[in-house]
């Protein structure tokens, strides 16, 4: 509801009901929800707007589409229906809260905002090998994205890490462009769902290396060209000619701007309380950025209508 900001001072800060910190499926729902519910709205997308769901392809688990559906166009859906009700959606990242005083006050790289509520749905990043040689290889031929970067490795040797959905997903999904998808993974078994676990053993194109992980990368200053993986029960080490390396290895939160503003757990997941009450009066969370257990789509939208609905309560109890 763009029409409803304020002007409430000389530098011209914008006061709204709520703003939402994310445009994921959390944040998208929740923003359907409280701009229909004539609530002044805000969606601050973050440097990825649509979030986790613009990496990948085709969703089949999403209900109401009985034929799956492109993530990308899941999450423009979603957006245009966030703005059919009002919410004002702005592609800006917020690096900075100041949850201590009221209205909350939410810096971005371009503009500061006062809301009377904030709605964190900033869901989580992808998680690094961390070796030495991982950041020189980001982009020349190390990527966290399949969907993304696919298309750019055909004909190669590729190399997967990890055991989870994502992991085999891409895998699979690998095998349209690549000669061959090697997938590395920590122990001897898969945490992905056994469908996918079943389609990427069917796949005569991907072979799984059990019990290793990558201990370092080599190429020249433009691309991979081989990958040296460790046994983690010995210790010994092999070289792997390739030229693509995929890392699905899972997700961080994306919670640093909060730290010391709300509760996280050791890991940095938000801590809820009472629903999605977050330790602060007047703050709420929705989705991967607080739920490490289920992490889908569905559910995070979930929370995200769940946050919504508290937020509009919370906000008619102060008299708004
Ligand atoms: P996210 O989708 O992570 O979105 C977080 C948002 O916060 C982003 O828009 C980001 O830009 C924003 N943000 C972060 N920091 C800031 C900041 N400082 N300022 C402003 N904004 C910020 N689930 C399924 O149900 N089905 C699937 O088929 C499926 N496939 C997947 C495939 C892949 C490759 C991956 C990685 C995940 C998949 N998932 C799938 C999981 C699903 O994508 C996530 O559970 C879901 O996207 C979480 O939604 P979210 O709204 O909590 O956060
Ligand atoms: P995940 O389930 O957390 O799996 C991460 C994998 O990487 C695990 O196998 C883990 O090993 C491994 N790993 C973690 N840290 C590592 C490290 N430092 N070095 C080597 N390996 C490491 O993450 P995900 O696969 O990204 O999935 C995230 C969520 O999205 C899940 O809830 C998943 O169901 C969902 N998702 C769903 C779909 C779908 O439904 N089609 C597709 C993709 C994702 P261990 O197993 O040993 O811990």
């Amino acid at each position: 509801m763009a029409g409803a900001e304020v002007h409430i001072n000389s530098k011209q800060t914008k006061l709204f009901d709520v703003i939402i910190i994310g445009s994921g499926p959390a944040g998208y729902t929740a923003g359907i929800y409280t701009s229909r519910a004539k609530l002044a709205t805000k969606i601050i997308t973050g440097t990825l707007p649509g979030g986790q769901l613009m990496t990948t392809s085709e969703v089949e688990n999403y209900p109401g589409f009985p034929n799956g559906i492109f993530g990308p166009e899941l999450m423009m859906n979603m957006r245009q229906q966030a703005e059919r009700f009002g919410s004002s959606i702005v592609d800006d990242e917020v690096v900075e809260v100041n949850f201590q005083t009221t209205p909350f006050v939410i810096t971005t790289h371009s503009e500061v905002y006062e809301s009377r509520s904030v709605l964190i749905c900033t869901g989580a990043s992808p998680r690094k090998l961390g070796i030495k040689s991982e950041h020189q290889f980001a982009g020349r031929g190390l990527s966290y994205c399949a969907t993304c970067d696919g298309p750019f490795f055909r004909g190669e040797d590729i190399v997967v890490v990890g055991g989870g959905d994502t992991a085999l997903e891409e895998a699979t999904f690998l095998t349209k462009f690549g000669k061959s998808v090697k997938i590395i993974h920590r122990r001897s078994s898969l945490r992905a769902s056994k469908i996918l676990q079943e389609k990427a053993f069917e796949n005569p194109k991907i072979e799984f290396l059990w019990n290793r992980v990558v201990s370092d990368i080599k190429g020249n200053d433009k691309k991979i060209g081989e990958i040296i993986d460790k046994d983690v029960n010995n210790g010994n080490e092999q070289i792997l000619s390739a030229g693509g390396l995929f890392v699905a290895i899972g997700h961080e939160p994306n919670t640093s701007i909060f730290k010391d503003q709300v509760d996280m757990d050791d890991k940095g997941y938000i801590v809820l309380k009472n629903h999605t009450k977050t330790s602060v009066e007047g703050i709420f969370a929705a989705g991967d950025v607080h739920d490490y257990r289920y992490r889908q789509a569905i559910t995070a939208g979930g929370f995200g209508c769940m946050a919504a609905l508290d937020v509009e309560k919370w906000l008619t109890e102060r008299g708004k």
